[in-house]
């Protein structure tokens, strides 16, 4: 089933599509808002391609790279808009440089944020998807991966997880019950032996004030894996940058 509705903060109307065939996803939550940064000028356009990630959709897509849905179907000949299968190939014509989509849905059920790494050099939203099926979970653990310019993602680029779009439990965190309670945002990369890149640092305090804010989660609340009581593990990694990342969340900027 097709869930249709119109979404008062976007222009004009949103379809909500169904998406992949490896994971179909029956949208049973629809976005309360979206969180969608507006480009600013000059924009520099160009054809590129993006491999579809889990939960993502063409009206996602397209609202990513500023180009009609219309435009992608031709540009891949595509029969069915409505199947994409993760991983599949797309050619974005006279793409915008890629934003975020966030979509924000009103529920009081998260009252904690916890932030992971992946403990690999590489990786995107598909690959720790995979990896966590392998481990038995229900697909990717996170809400949210940000991404370390790896796997032909942007560093610091913003996925949504299925997990996230259906707001479902997570799969991140057993201790003090966090999956039930605390939105999980994983950066790629290994924290224990790197840095975290500029950009991530950026977009993880970008995407984590955003969800603060509307889920009035006190800073308190916002911690690292490690850090929740019971859990036994370093992530997200021994050298995770506490001091800046919590002068940068608090900060104006
Ligand atoms: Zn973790």
């Amino acid at each position: 089933m097709l869930n249709i509705r119109r979404n008062v903060f976007i222009l004009g109307v949103a379809f909500i599509l169904s998406s992949c065939a490896m994971a179909p996803i029956k949208l049973s939550t629809i976005p309360e808002k979206e969180i969608f940064p507006f480009l600013t000028v000059p924009i520099f356009r160009q054809d590129v391609f993006h491999a579809v990630a889990p939960a993502e959709t063409l009206w996602c897509i397209s609202r990513m790279y500023d180009v009609k849905i219309e435009d992608i179907v031709q540009a891949n000949n595509l029969k069915d808009s409505t199947e994409l299968e993760m991983g599949q190939r797309l050619l974005i014509p006279k793409a915008a440089p890629i934003r975020p989509v966030i979509p924000l849905y009103k529920t009081r059920k998260w009252k904690y944020i916890i932030i992971h790494h992946s403990a690999t050099d590489e990786g995107d939203s598909l690959f720790l998807f995979k990896l966590h099926l392998k481990r038995g979970f229900l697909g990717l653990g996170y809400d949210f991966v940000i991404d370390n310019g790896t796997l032909g993602k942007g560093d610091g680029q913003i996925e949504v997880s299925p997990r996230w779009i259906k707001q479902q439990d997570g799969a991140h965190c057993k201790a003090a019950d966090m999956n039930f309670k605390g939105i999980g945002i994983c950066l790629v990369g290994n924290f224990s032996k790197e840095k975290v890149s500029q950009k991530q640092m950026g977009s993880l305090v970008y995407l984590i004030k955003i969800l603060r804010v509307y889920y009035n989660i006190p800073y308190r609340n916002i911690m690292g894996h490690g850090q929740v009581p019971g859990a036994k593990t370093e992530c997200p990694g021994k050298r995770f940058p506490w001091k800046e990342f919590k002068d940068r969340l608090k900060g104006s900027k």
